[in-house]
């Protein structure tokens, strides 16, 4: 069993997770109502993932002994400027996502709770990767401009994004 501090913020990053999921998804219909297919299924794919975290920090607490505790989502954005912005809000999310496991993780060495680190472990690398995937597509659509035929180029090319990619 772990700390009451550190059970809390298990059970807070289950609802980060799920917020991320939502925001994702919000995301996805955003693209949808502009006609960008790719893009709305690569946010559809970074929804299904970030439910699949949700649940790893649900296991682990049950693993533990603990007790899960659900908490609401919060309501996210439903509409954005543009493609750029949404990529953009994307990566402000992921940043926030790694400081808090970052603080989790600071306070399982603290409390000298191994398991938890090892957990994290996956976690930490996981972000760099998030962080990375969404900074690329951020540095494209600058790039390109996000118009015309490159945004439709990259629709493509994102539209290639499997389900199962991490
Ligand atoms: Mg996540």
């Amino acid at each position: 069993m772990f700390s009451q501090t550190l059970h809390t913020a298990l059970n807070d990053q289950i609802k980060y997770e799920f917020d991320s999921a939502h925001l994702y998804l919000s995301m996805s219909a955003y693209f949808e109502g502009l006609n960008l297919p790719g893009f709305a299924r690569w946010m559809r794919v970074q929804y299904q993932e970030e439910v699949s975290h949700a649940l790893k920090f649900f296991d682990f607490i049950n693993q533990r002994g603990g007790h899960v505790v659900m908490k609401a989502i919060d309501q996210p954005p439903t509409t954005f400027e543009s493609t750029l912005d949404v990529f953009q809000q994307a990566l402000a999310n992921e940043q926030k996502v790694t400081a808090l496991i970052n603080q989790i993780y600071a306070l399982a060495v603290q409390e000298n709770d191994y398991p938890t680190q090892v957990m994290l472990h996956w976690f930490i690398m996981e972000q760099v990767e998030e962080e990375q995937s969404v900074s690329q597509i951020v540095e494209l659509l600058k790039l390109s401009g996000g118009q015309g035929t490159a945004l439709i180029m990259l629709d493509r090319q994102l539209a290639a994004r499997k389900e199962d990619e991490h």
